[in-house]
């Protein structure tokens, strides 16, 4: 086992890398910019190094800076996060030419997930069902493009290949839409992700988003350990996740996480990962793969029992993965709340003094965040401030905690979204399970204010 890591991100995923850290026995140093020294985990740091002022580009995407404070601290590993440098193919490589273990996959890897199209051609040669569309980047000849429109059949969606976060899509319904939806995907792509290939997928219209978490060491050992579902999306982005995915047999869930096992082995995949699909009648269509821990991968932990930041550092130091397929077993049921400092109806951002911060407890809860009463949050970041995560043994015991634990959430001085996910917990909709993609978003536009 590693000594020392350096961990190379902020906020709750920060804290939640300390904790394994602790747990394993292993030193964390711990990485800030300016506008984060007064973060918890920078407090209860042994050893914390600033790396640049508060905006990303100076500090938590210096890759310059990260490594040469892993050099003065004797670090052997570095721990990505999520978001920043995680996806990061170049800094993975950077990582490990200077001489540390990069927590994540090779950085091949990751090269291969991050450009849409390569990922998708992988999955189909490993035999992971892909949404239909051109199984490559689109070609420029219009006859082409409509020609493959129509085979595929309108709606489509034309993606970036390098595109993330929601961003970089347009669905297109006509044909007299479709070559000029192209070129305009392309120039965005182009100036937004240094990359203009975009290629074409089937739009589906009321898909559920399920994914598949994995693990995979150094050995050739992978496991799934299930599902989770996050549907529940406002632009794209996650509001609240769960696990198992209300209404999705076993069966079926079964016979995908061995489909993405056998792709792990096959692509020589190690570390933690989640294929994401899209689940529509029955089928599942994958979408992406996210090569690095997910901001969601609590609702698995809650009910596997297993410790997924933890085992990302175990493998990384070339442990074996220390359970099987068949010793994970998946108990009761999880939700998550991402709380974010915003108005919780018109998402404007709201960062700021912290005036009073009180946490939820009892049976099953969990919240993790760095924020503590008095705790400035920067305008500088994204705004989730942490996730209260709940586990009962049924979803109808889970949705009682999550609602008991954010009756006692107490957050005064900026503004958050507690009071929308008070409003979901009690949604009839939601409570039966099963929403697909769009539901929030229609949610929100009949409860507008
Ligand atoms: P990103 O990397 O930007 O998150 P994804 O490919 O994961 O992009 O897609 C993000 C979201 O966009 C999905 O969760 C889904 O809501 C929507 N989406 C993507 N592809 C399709 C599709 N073929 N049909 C319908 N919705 C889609």
């Amino acid at each position: 086992m590693f000594k020392k890591i350096l961990v190379a991100n902020r906020g709750e995923i920060a804290l939640r890398i300390q904790r394994a850290c602790r747990e394993l026995g292993v030193k964390a140093v711990m990485v800030y910019s300016e506008a984060d020294r007064e973060a918890k985990y920078v407090k209860l740091a042994e050893e914390a190094v600033c790396i640049g002022p508060a905006p990303s580009a100076q500090s938590y995407l210096n890759m310059p800076a990260i490594i040469s404070a892993a050099e003065v601290t004797d670090a052997e590993a570095i721990h990505p996060g999520y978001g920043f440098l995680s996806e990061n193919a170049d800094f993975a490589e950077r990582v490990e030419k200077s001489g540390f273990q990069f927590i994540g996959p090779t950085p091949e890897s990751i090269r291969i997930m991050g450009d849409k199209v390569s990922a998708k051609q992988a999955m189909i040669r490993a035999g992971v069902p892909c949404v239909p569309g051109s199984e490559g980047e689109l070609p420029d000849d219009p006859v082409l493009i409509k020609r493959m429109a129509k085979s595929v059949g309108y709606p489509v969606i034309i993606k970036a290949a390098g595109g993330g976060g929601g961003r970089g899509m347009r669905v297109v319904h006509t044909e007299a839409a479709l070559v000029n939806a192209v070129a305009m995907t392309k120039a965005e792509a182009g100036a937004a992700f240094g990359n203009p290939a975009v290629y074409m997928e089937k739009f589906l219209q009321n898909p559920r988003h399920i994914e598949i978490q994995i693990l995979a060491d150094k050995h050739k050992n992978a496991v799934y350990l299930g599902e989770r579902d996050c549907s529940m999306q406002r632009r794209h982005q996650k509001v609240l996740e769960e696990s198992p995915a209300p209404g999705i047999s076993r069966k079926l869930i079964e016979r995908i996480g061995e489909r993405c096992v056998a792709a792990c082995k096959k692509i020589g995949y190690r570390g933690a990962g989640t294929f994401e699909f899209l689940y529509e009648d029955g089928e599942f269509y994958f979408i992406e793969m996210n090569t690095r821990v997910q901001v969601e991968h609590p609702v698995t932990e809650m009910v596997t029992g297993i410790d997924i930041v933890k085992t990302q550092i175990m493998v990384a130091a070339g442990e074996k993965l220390p359970f099987t397929q068949r010793q994970i077993e998946m108990r009761g049921h999880a939700i998550e709340c991402r709380v974010n400092a915003e108005d919780p109806y018109k998402f404007t951002p709201s960062p700021g003094r912290v005036t009073m911060w009180h946490a939820p407890g009892g049976p099953g809860v969990r919240v993790d965040s760095h924020v503590y009463t008095n705790y400035f949050v920067p305008p500088n970041y994204d705004s989730m401030v942490g996730k209260i995560i709940v586990h009962g043994d049924t979803r109808e015991q889970a949705m009682a905690r999550m609602r008991t634990a954010l009756a006692e959430t107490v957050v005064e001085g900026i503004n958050t979204n507690i009071p929308l996910h008070r409003e979901l917990m009690v949604d009839a909709k939601f409570m039966d399970g099963g929403t697909n993609i769009h539901y929030l978003e229609h949610w929100l536009e009949q409860h507008k204010r």
